[in-house]
């Protein structure tokens, strides 16, 4: 006897709903718990709303304690009906869809108000079933939609089991109602039919699965932003890859010609003094400068001026015999020509681009020379017991002082 009213009190109608609502209330301690140890990830806070709405409104349906009858019926209804419309929104967010917040919000009210309407009719419950049942089917669509439109894209084949159990989760309710609809036997009020232990069996079962469902997802959104995150900043790297290296040109050219600089100088001619040691190949240095340059500036201006030593640039920058020399722009009006050939035949070179410049006939009103612009040359190329780079440099620059007090136009060897 004891057992039978044991019983009668675990399957009665209010005692199932009850226990479902507090099994919903403890999954959003749960999932805000687990929250609480990640990082946070779009969505949570609706999901957890959901489970809130859900429990809350299976506690007015089940104790109905608290308020009037018809409020417990009205708001547990409209609570429960909350919840796949929560869901479906989370799940917007979480793979970075527009929430449709607007016709979520307006359909929710629209089944709060025709709640309202037969509650205070007290229409029959196989309507308020179709209702219902309507509702949550059109969210429970909305919800599978997106899943199909767009989380593949985010997620992965594991979650297909997931948000499989997500929408069973919501279709037990709407199947729960299904049955009251066709069975004949059901009351206004509803009384408690055996199926319903099936249906809240599978609904604490699907509740429980989509806590690990939803732990799951985020696990995978986790590892996904973290993937986005390392390929933005291997992209990032590449780009600041190639900045550098823009950069590290920029800062060893010269701007006014495109030549090497000073710097680039420097350091090219070290690593050609010690490849021409190691492989024992001769190694000549010509320094170039021009003539009368100030007195060209003075009597043409500054702008024509570096217009000169532009064209004198891109006369040593075509000159076929320099193709694998060191060409650079070393100061104001001076260049330096670093090749592997041997003194003779850089001097021959040398008086040709003489020549070459003279060619260019680039009138210079006020030189000393003629009437167009002229360089000077200086040629010095290493010697066996030569031990510092500079020493060659040195000497290419006496040949070139002689080739200028010697009357410029010219190419000296040192
Ligand atoms: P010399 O024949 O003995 O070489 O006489 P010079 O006038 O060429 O020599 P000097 O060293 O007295 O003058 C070099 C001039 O080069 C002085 C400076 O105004 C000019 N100069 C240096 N750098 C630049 C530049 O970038 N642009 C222009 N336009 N002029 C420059
Ligand atoms: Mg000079
Ligand atoms: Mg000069």
């Amino acid at each position: 006897m004891a057992q039978s009213i044991l019983t009668q009190a675990l399957l009665s109608e209010q005692t199932v709903i009850l226990v479902s609502g507090m099994t919903c209330l403890v999954m959003p301690a749960l999932m805000v718990v687990y929250r609480a140890t990640r990082e946070t990830y779009p969505g949570f806070g609706l999901w957890a709303l959901a489970f809130v709405s859900n429990g809350v409104g299976s506690l007015l349906l089940g104790a109905q304690l608290f308020l009037p009858v018809w409020l417990s019926l009205w708001l547990g209804n409209v609570l429960i009906v909350a919840f796949p419309a929560l869901l479906s929104l989370g799940l917007n967010v979480f793979i970075e869809r527009p929430a449709r917040w607007r016709s979520y919000g307006l359909s929710l009210l629209l089944y709060a108000v025709l709640q309202g309407v037969f509650v205070y009719y007290n229409t029959d419950i196989r309507l308020r079933s179709v209702v219902f049942s309507a509702f949550v089917f059109s969210y429970v669509a909305l919800f599978g939609w997106n899943v199909y439109e767009h989380l593949p894209r985010v997620l992965g084949k594991r979650d297909y089991l997931a948000l499989t159990v997500i929408g069973a989760t919501i279709a037990i309710p709407v199947l729960r109602f299904g049955n009251i609809l066709l069975e004949s036997s059901y009351q206004n009020p509803v009384t408690f039919q055996n199926v319903d232990i099936i249906f809240i069996m599978m609904m604490v079962l699907a509740s429980v699965a989509m806590v690990v469902a939803t732990i799951s997802m985020n696990q995978q959104r986790l590892e996904f932003d973290l993937r986005q995150l390392s390929e933005a900043l291997e992209e990032k790297s590449a780009a600041l890859e190639t900045l550098n290296s823009q950069l590290k040109t920029a800062s060893l050219t010269d701007f006014l010609t495109g030549l090497g600089n000073r710097r680039f100088f420097d350091e090219e001619y070290k690593t050609a003094w010690k490849r021409s040691i190691e492989e024992q190949t001769p190694l000549t240095v010509l320094l170039l400068d021009v003539d009368c340059f100030k007195l060209y500036n003075d009597s043409l201006g500054h702008l024509a001026g570096d217009d000169c030593l532009k064209r004198i640039g891109q006369v040593l920058m075509a000159y076929p015999g320099f193709r694998n020399s060191l060409v650079a722009r070393i100061g104001g009006e001076e260049f330096a020509v670093v090749m592997e050939n041997p003194a003779d035949e850089a001097l021959a070179q040398a008086e040709q681009l003489v020549s070459m410049v003279q060619h260019l006939s680039i009138p210079h009103p006020s030189s000393s020379v003629g009437p167009s612009v002229t360089v000077s040359i200086g040629v010095a190329s290493r010697d066996a017991n030569d031990t510092n780079p500079s020493k060659v440099l040195s000497r290419a620059d006496h040949a070139l002082y002689h080739a200028k007090s010697s009357g410029r136009n010219r190419a000296l060897a040192a």
